[in-house]
């Protein structure tokens, strides 16, 4: 069970990372992985330094096979699944348990979209149609230019440059439910203005393409930790507006360890028990949204 508010578990088949982006300064996933909870196990211990070392972690691969009843399972949540280091070779037998695994849901989150543009667009068409995760007699039949149903693909937008840079890739990428993770949330966003304008130049009859067109499902937060950066109750609001303007299920995950509401009032008369701000009942009225993509 996890303690993420979106998800039911993680997987981590991958683990291991290096910061790529802003997003990444206080990575939680590089505490975590440095505590001695999980320095019991080896791939752990492999992977502390954060430097890009990447682990594939054969003994996790076939974990959803195990887990019968339906979940939204985030996969490698310690780590990136296309971070530059991790084999297409692992990612296959990764996708191929997802494929199998048609009960669960599969929420992959990258902030390297451009890895995945070129694996899903690329490296899948030429793999054939069949292929196989072997070690555990799971065969998995798979027209690669099909996008699933049961994975869905988001990218993390932090700020307004990550919107503009990532958002047009996560265009590209064939899956059937995409998703924008905008935590944590280090300036206002401006979705309904980030319509991808480089999206034009893929597009033969320059058609417009609206956010709404191709994304399923925001999550927005402010950061945890002793030393979150701060978010502003009125970016957080911003995100929930745009998102129902443009008829987008939002998820406000948390508020953040240094969440900062420009009404005095609220400063003073809300005592948080959860020092992320997670609790749905402390939040703001205006911010108690917790969406899922309807598909
Ligand atoms: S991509 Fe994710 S896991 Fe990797 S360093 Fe950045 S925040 Fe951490």
């Amino acid at each position: 069970m996890s303690k993420i508010q979106w998800t039911n578990e993680t997987w981590n088949p991958i683990v291991g990372c290096s910061k790529i982006s802003e997003g990444c300064v206080n990575c939680y996933a590089e505490s975590l992985a440095k505590a001695p909870r999980l320095q019991k196990f080896e791939q752990y211990q492999k992977v502390s330094d954060w430097d890009g070392t990447v682990e594939f972690v054969e003994s996790q691969l076939y974990k959803p096979l195990s887990w019968k009843t339906p979940k939204k399972i985030f996969v490698c949540s310690m780590g990136d699944l296309f971070h530059e280091d991790v084999n297409f070779e692992w990612i296959d037998k990764i996708m191929a348990i997802m494929c199998h695994c048609k009960h669960h849901t599969f929420q992959v989150l990258t902030k390297r979209p451009d890895r995945a543009v070129f694996y899903f667009n690329d490296h899948l068409p030429n793999i054939g149609l069949r292929w196989f995760a072997l070690g555990e007699n799971v065969a998995v039949t798979f027209k690669s230019q099909t996008p699933l149903p049961n994975i869905w693909i988001g990218v993390s937008v932090e700020n307004q440059a990550r919107a503009n840079e990532r958002i047009p890739l996560l265009y590209q990428i064939p899956a059937k439910v995409k998703f924008l993770s905008c935590e944590p949330l280090l300036e206002p966003l401006e979705l309904l203005s980030s319509i991808p304008v480089e999206i034009d130049e893929l597009i033969d009859n320059e058609q417009q393409i609206y956010l709404n067109d191709f994304v399923d499902w925001v999550i927005v937060g402010g950061e945890s930790g002793s030393k979150a950066r701060p978010c502003y109750y009125d970016w957080i609001l911003r995100v929930v507006q745009d998102c129902k303007a443009l008829t987008i299920p939002v998820f406000v995950k948390q508020l953040g360890s240094n969440f900062i509401h420009s009404n005095e009032a609220f400063k003073h008369k809300t005592k948080f028990k959860h020092s992320k701000k997670g609790n749905i009942e402390e939040f703001p009225n205006s911010l108690k949204v917790r969406q899922f993509p309807q598909f």
